[in-house]
């Protein structure tokens, strides 16, 4: 190799060196640039995002100022203060702006609870303890706060936004929960109304149906017995003396049933002259005879009312669950059942309940609840049996009889005359007998049919009322009829229940020219003092002294006694239910006055009564 070849290989390798170089600077260069710019870049970014953190770190704090600041409950930010790992006390951080209107408490900020209510620990004892374990452990909680010191309460929401810091956020529902008080006794008075009968302080009949309820839920519930206590002539007591003298009465009969069984027994006043004991315990129910039959005992004393000695007795019925009856429904009704056994039987007694009474009881609710619609839907009208003197044949007389026609046929007075007097429908039904009675008498007085009275029943319920003289005088004015056209049947046993009060009823009645007959006679064993002492001018004899009168001897004397009787007081006597020619002819033969029976005459709508005269 020459040296010109040697010089130019030289020249290229320069070239190259640099050329290779040049390259290599400028990739250097390039990465260099590069990382630097990504740095720059990155700068860049970082003092971007900064500044946009910062911002909305401000907005965020700001919201959450503003938030606190003009929340509508008020809140604080508070930091818990312990003693001995137990908080004793906390410190206000901040409040909201209704805080202090809320509260009261002002200038809060830096000082302790213990400053501004000095007796805050001791009489709120629980709430130290319940913001101490918020702000320990760090869990919220909801809570209801009564401040005794500023009688108001808080309804508290409190949480911890850092260790030993709570946030109390409290909304005022001091008016809310005084309303809620309120409405609470209101309730409580409702329900001890709801529940108890106000004149005796004794569960009512809703109590009896839930205690009932409670029983009877399962087959295999505990056996108990339900008694059933109804007071035999409470409502003449009532009509008597007053209502206040009965309610009198009424709490003192409560109070003895009190005596009578054990304390837990339930004594409960179901309505009216009505209780129901619910005999659960097993010895009581054991010795349910002797507390009854020493009961019964205990009545046979007067009660001392308003410095009147007043007697009273009970009719009293059992029914036993689960063995007579399994729901409050039928238990109800089966001692019913028996307590109508026992009136039945004369009251002032008790009877256990049987099969064969729920037919009769069911019988007796249909027809309390039927007989009032009836008088309205017209059901109910009077018939009239004419009474006979024997002696010539002539009609001398009428006894109006009650009718109730039902789309199913008549139903018998005899069956619901009864159900109506225990009931007190008697009073209305009454009315209207005396109504449409006297309305007849008058027209029949003015047609000239009537030669001699229409005798009206008056039961003693009817009669005793307060009102029976002057709903007798508006009758006689509303259809102007005369009242010695009327003659007025009492039944002997009611003169009996209540003499003296109705000899004195009587003599008004009488003053006012009625006339007035003693029905059923021989029935009540009346005393002669009595009848001797009665304004009467008549003595019905009682239909089961005339059955058989052909054959029984001792009727035949019963009979012949009674109208020499009536004969000696001045009385005329009416023999009732004679059906054959022997019982007239018997009669006739002893002196009787008069006949009302099939012999002669059944009982007659007054539109037959019409046109029979009229033929
Ligand atoms: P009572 O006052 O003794 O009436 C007589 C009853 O004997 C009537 O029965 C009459 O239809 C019936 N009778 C009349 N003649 C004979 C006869 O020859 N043989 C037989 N076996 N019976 C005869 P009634 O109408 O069924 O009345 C039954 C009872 O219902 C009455 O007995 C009375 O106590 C009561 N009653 C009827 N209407 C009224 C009323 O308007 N007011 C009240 N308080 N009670 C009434
Ligand atoms: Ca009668
Ligand atoms: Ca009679």
């Amino acid at each position: 190799m020459n040296s010109d070849e040697i010089k130019s290989l030289q020249t290229y390798k320069g070239f190259f060196y640099v050329f290779f170089t040049s390259i290599l600077l400028y990739f250097l260069v390039l990465r260099f640039l590069n990382a630097q710019f990504k740095e720059y870049a990155l700068h860049l970014q970082t003092l971007k995002s900064k500044s946009e953190l910062e911002q909305s770190l401000q907005k965020t704090h700001l919201m959450y100022h503003n938030l606190f600041d003009n929340m509508l409950d008020s809140a604080a930010h508070c930091r818990m203060i312990y003693e001995d790992g137990i908080p004793i006390d906390y410190e206000y951080l901040n409040v909201n702006k209704i805080f202090e209107s809320m509260t009261g408490l002002h200038n809060v900020i830096g000082r302790r609870i213990s400053e501004l209510i000095p007796l805050y620990a001791q009489e709120n004892p629980d709430s130290l303890h319940v913001f101490g374990e918020v702000a320990s452990t760090g869990k919220a909680r909801k809570w209801e706060h009564y401040l005794k010191a500023l009688d108001q309460c808080y309804s508290l929401s409190i949480y911890s936004p850092a260790q030993n810091e709570f946030i109390v956020i409290a909304s005022d529902i001091t008016e809310h929960i005084k309303h809620e008080k309120t409405l609470l006794a209101a309730k409580e008075r409702f329900d001890k109304l709801a529940h108890h009968d106000t004149l005796t302080g004794l569960p009512n009949r809703l109590s009896l149906i839930e205690i009932l309820e409670t029983k009877t839920a399962k087959n295999d519930l505990p056996p108990f017995s339900l008694l059933f206590f109804d007071l035999d002539g409470f409502q003449d007591i009532n009509d008597s003396y007053g209502h206040r003298f009965g309610d009198n009465l009424l709490i003192e009969v409560a109070r003895l049933l009190q005596h009578t069984f054990f304390a837990d027994t339930h004594i409960i006043r179901t309505g009216g002259d009505e209780f129901v004991v619910v005999v659960t315990r097993q010895e009581e129910q054991k010795a349910l005879l002797p507390i009854l039959n020493n009961f019964i005992h205990t009545l046979s004393h007067p009660f001392h009312i308003d410095g009147i000695d007043v007697y009273t007795t009970a009719s009293i019925g059992i029914a036993q669950f689960p063995q007579d009856a399994l729901t409050t429904e039928s238990l109800l009704q089966c001692a019913d059942a028996a307590m109508y056994k026992s009136k039945k039987s004369g009251k002032n007694t008790f009877h256990f309940y049987s099969n064969d009474l729920i037919e009769n009881a069911l019988q007796r609710t249909t027809i309390s609840s039927n007989i009032k619609k009836a008088l309205l839907h017209g059901e109910l009208s009077l018939y009239y049996q004419p009474q006979v003197d024997p002696s010539n044949g002539d009609i001398i007389g009428f006894e109006a009889l009650l009718r109730w026609e039902t789309a199913d046929g008549f139903i018998p007075p005899s069956v619901f005359i009864p159900i109506c007097e225990e009931s007190g429908t008697i009073i209305e039904i009454g009315e209207f007998v005396l109504f449409e009675g006297c309305k007849t008498a008058a027209k029949w007085s003015r047609e000239g049919l009537l030669h001699g009275h229409i005798a009206i029943n008056v039961s003693a319920r009817q009669l005793i009322h307060p009102n029976f003289i002057s709903t007798l005088e508006r009758i006689i004015d509303q259809t102007q009829c005369q009242p010695y056209t009327i003659e007025l049947e009492i039944t002997e046993s009611s003169i009996l229940e209540n003499p003296e009060k109705v000899i004195a009823l009587l003599g008004v009645i009488k003053s006012k020219g009625f006339t007035i007959s003693i029905d059923d006679f021989g029935t009540g064993y009346s005393s002669l003092s009595y009848l001797k002492n009665l304004p009467i001018d008549k003595l019905k004899i009682d239909i089961s002294f005339i059955r058989n009168i052909t054959h029984e001897i001792k009727n035949q004397t019963i009979v012949r006694t009674i109208i020499s009787l009536a004969k000696g007081l001045g009385m005329n006597v009416l023999a009732e239910g004679v059906e054959t020619a022997e019982e007239m002819n018997f009669l006739r033969e002893n002196g009787i006055d008069s006949i009302q029976g099939y012999y002669y005459y059944h009982p007659m709508s007054e539109e037959d009564v019409t046109n029979f005269f009229q033929s």
